[in-house]
């Protein structure tokens, strides 16, 4: 029998309970401006404590409205085929493409945290996920777990190490038929670009939001922590797992999870994070990966990093760089446990 039980729902970017907004409803909501909109395939919700005098709430609504776009369909998204990825998509091998600051900067960013995973996180993955079902190409309902040689094929595609970046002369080489997919990180990236806007008109006070990928300054009105949560990692309604208090720090906080998008077939749970490096899902028990930094797009990167490696690499290579990170996994008796790296307890106490 081949019955396959497809899950294709939210992705748990979406589902970072955001009671941050929750606990709102009892302050004065003249107190909070709010900007909210689609981009990279998703929603946004910018909340922002103190208006700078200077501008309108549309002059700032209007600047953050471009910026969303200048990043999505001029440069990161690969649904638009003129965006700036898409085009060094279509480029040919071992030709020099000219990027944008945006672009190398992304770029370097994924390198450099694809190193760090031991090529867990890679941008070039995109022919495997697509093999496996999970990409923008449709798999058939009824078909079978990829045959070696498909995965063979695929794996030939992959691997971050065929991108070549100069930054100095701002310079991209690929140096085999890869396809860069930047979902993994773009989202993180744009919430700290907005984040530098705001800071730029001087707003102490805000919680950023992009499909998930949170980034928080200061503190709500009535001097209280922003609180996101963390929602326990089960494909029924969203429940409140573990309460993150940022305390005046300015943090990002992302979040990956297996358990909204997977398909079962003969008994075999098949995660959507595929392995980069084995060209397979990954079959471990980690069920979710939080990850605070002070950067989202590394943030973002990282928590997807370590669903790939398991709890017990994730574990080792945070606590190896100081990162915060916090672990869900399922345990034998179909419960769950988790585990944290020590810079991760701090933000989940009310008090210093
Ligand atoms: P979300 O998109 O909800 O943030 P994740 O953080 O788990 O979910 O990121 C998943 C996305 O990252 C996938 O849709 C895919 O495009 C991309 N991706 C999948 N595997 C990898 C990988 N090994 N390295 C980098 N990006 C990946
Ligand atoms: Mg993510």
């Amino acid at each position: 029998m081949n019955e396959i039980l497809r899950r294709h729902s939210f992705s748990i970017t979406f589902l970072i309970v955001l009671i941050g907004f929750f606990f709102l409803s009892g302050n004065d909501d003249d107190d909070i401006q709010q900007l909210s909109g689609f981009t990279m395939g998703t929603s946004y919700q910018f909340q922002l404590v103190d208006m700078p005098s200077d501008l309108t709430p549309e002059e700032i609504s209007a600047d953050v409205n471009e910026l969303l776009m200048q990043l999505d369909t001029g440069i990161f998204s690969t649904f638009a085929s003129s965006s700036e990825l898409s085009r060094f998509n279509q480029h040919s091998a071992n030709v020099p493409f000219i990027a944008s600051t945006s672009l190398i900067e992304v770029l370097e960013l994924a390198q450099e945290i694809s190193i760090e995973t031991r090529g867990a996180f890679d941008i070039t993955v995109g022919p495997l996920v697509n093999l496996w079902g999970f990409g923008p190409v449709i798999w058939p309902v009824d078909a079978d777990v990829p045959a070696d040689a498909a995965i063979e094929a695929a794996l030939n595609r992959v691997g971050f190490r065929h991108l070549q970046i100069d930054a100095a002369r701002s310079l991209l080489v690929k140096t085999a038929d890869i396809t860069i997919d930047l979902s993994g990180i773009a989202k993180g990236y744009a919430v700290d670009r907005i984040a530098v806007y705001f800071d730029s008109l001087g707003v102490q006070n805000y919680f950023l939001e992009i499909g998930g990928e949170l980034k928080m300054k200061g503190v709500k009105p009535g001097n209280e922590s922003w609180v996101p949560a963390i929602e326990a990692p089960l494909d029924t309604a969203p429940q409140i797992y573990e309460i993150i208090y940022s305390r005046g720090e300015t943090i990002a906080v992302a979040g990956s999870g297996d358990y909204r998008n997977y398909f079962e077939q003969d008994g075999m749970r098949y995660s959507h994070e595929i392995d980069p490096r084995t060209g397979r899902p990954v079959t471990h028990n980690l069920a979710a990966a939080y990850v605070i930094d002070q950067s989202a797009a590394r943030a973002d990167a990282l928590a997807t990093a370590y669903m790939i490696l398991g709890v017990e690499e994730a574990s080792e290579i945070a606590e190896r760089n100081r990162q915060a990170a916090y672990f869900i996994y399922r345990d034998t008796n179909a419960e769950f446990g988790d585990s944290l790296s020590g810079d991760f307890r701090k933000y989940l106490s009310t008090v210093p």
